[in-house]
């Protein structure tokens, strides 16, 4: 800690993570291309310490995902960054997560937006992030424990969706609820093997999709 100035002391002190997330988004973020501000003063500002379990806090800021118990995820920073920015997300979108788990990502959003809703397979994880994410003040995200294959109907449409485990095809339901002019980020491909990364661009009525790049996420289940 010696030499460093005052002011990052006094944050420090107060945050003894902070260091290790302004590292992150510089080495990790920044350095790969990411340029969206909203995106990455969300990434700066969310303890992605507090998501993850107790024993891997030394690690939260790790280029890598990292278990979260149920045999499921918080993904690498980096693919948290990429995701949010390709949706262009402003802050009067409204955006739909499919995949709530530690509720990193959606933390992430509601720094950019109010109007965040997400949805987890496993209410154990649903209900442990929806409790975390009020108390890190961040209350005014709508969560709900239900099969995400099916989308969130009533609050649709949605200006983005960002879908966090790999379904082998794109759920029919979600492109119905995405707005005309609206974004969708979906890893598509077989559970466990490498997936590639889709944007789903709504235009028109007519649908566009785009590999962006390859990735590995856990599957998206089906059913309760
Ligand atoms: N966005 C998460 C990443 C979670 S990993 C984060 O920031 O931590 C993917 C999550 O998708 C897991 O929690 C898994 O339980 C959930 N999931 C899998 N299938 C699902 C489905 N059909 N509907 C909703 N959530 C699902």
């Amino acid at each position: 800690m010696k030499g460093l100035p005052l002011v990052l002391l006094l944050v420090a002190q107060a945050d003894p993570y902070s260091l290790q997330r302004e590292e992150m988004v510089t080495s990790q973020i920044v350095e790969r291309g990411i340029t969206d501000k909203l995106v990455l003063a969300a990434l700066r500002s969310v303890p992605r310490h507090l998501l993850v379990p107790e024993r891997l806090r030394p690690q939260a800021y790790d280029d890598t995902p990292l278990p979260i118990g149920h045999g499921q995820t918080i993904s690498q920073p980096y693919v948290v960054a990429f995701m949010t920015e390709v949706l262009r997300l402003n802050p009067g979108s409204k955006v739909l997560e499919i995949g709530t788990g530690s509720g990193y990502q959606a933390a992430v959003l509601a720094c950019i937006t109010k109007h965040v809703f997400s949805v987890e397979i496993i209410p154990e994880l649903g209900q442990e992030a929806e409790r975390r994410l009020k108390s890190l003040g961040f209350g005014q995200v709508r969560f709900r424990v239900a099969d995400g294959f099916d989308g969130w109907e009533e609050h649709g449409p949605f200006d983005a969706i960002i879908v966090t485990a790999a379904a082998e095809y794109i759920p029919p339901p979600l492109i119905r609820q995405l707005k005309d002019g609206g974004r969708m980020v979906i890893p598509v491909g077989s559970p466990f093997l490498v997936q590639s990364l889709m944007l789903v661009e709504k235009e028109g009525g007519r649908v566009r999709t785009r590999n962006l790049m390859p990735v590995r996420f856990v599957p998206l289940r089906r059913g309760t």
